[in-house]
């Protein structure tokens, strides 16, 4: 066990959701939890993480990973970590010591590529959860992409469930083609 676990998958799969759960679950048993994001997405508020349910946490924004060194906590809960870059040794020393880190992000940019420092959390991780989301094309249970509806540059754009769709890889296929 080495306290670090990763929470992966693509839009609309319940990372957000797992990590509000998780992160009430152990405020339950007495533990000093911090919940944290990253500044840039601010799609519904600065202060907290929400689900699409509505269910909601406070949340401390930090700029970069370097910045969870500031915080004591028992438990380090984190959403949206695939928009954080910085220094994975201040998670891999804390963990060390004995804190608990729960970190959930997208596993892939719109594009399949690995999305930002998630592939490096992997690995560093011996518990990593890969969730699944209902395809929002063919309703099949087995979305594990997340494709961009909009034209952008670069992986970072924040924007709401009309421009992201999760997608099975059939149907991540044909709006490839399709957006030719
Ligand atoms: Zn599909």
């Amino acid at each position: 066990m080495n306290n670090i676990s990763v929470f992966t998958g693509p839009m609309k799969s319940g990372k957000t959701s797992t990590v509000i759960n998780t992160a009430n679950a152990l405020i339950n048993q007495g533990e000093n939890v911090k919940v944290f994001k990253p500044v840039i997405d601010d799609r519904f508020s600065t202060n907290f993480v929400q689900d699409r349910d509505g269910n909601k946490i406070n949340a401390i924004n930090i700029g970069k990973i370097d910045d969870l060194e500031n915080y004591e906590a028992d438990s380090y809960v984190i959403d949206e970590f695939q928009f954080l870059e910085g220094d994975l040794n201040i998670i891999k020393n804390l963990a060390n010591k004995g804190k608990k880190f729960y970190i959930a992000g997208l596993n892939l940019t719109t594009e399949k590529k690995v999305f930002g420092r998630m592939g490096d959390i992997m690995e560093a991780s011996d518990n990593v959860q890969v969730f699944k989301a209902n395809c929002d094309c063919c309703g099949s249970s087995n979305a594990i992409y997340s494709f961009c509806t909009a034209e952008k540059t670069g992986d970072i754009l924040v924007a709401g469930d009309d421009v992201y769709l999760a997608v099975c890889p059939e149907c991540y296929d044909k709006l490839k083609l399709s957006k030719k």
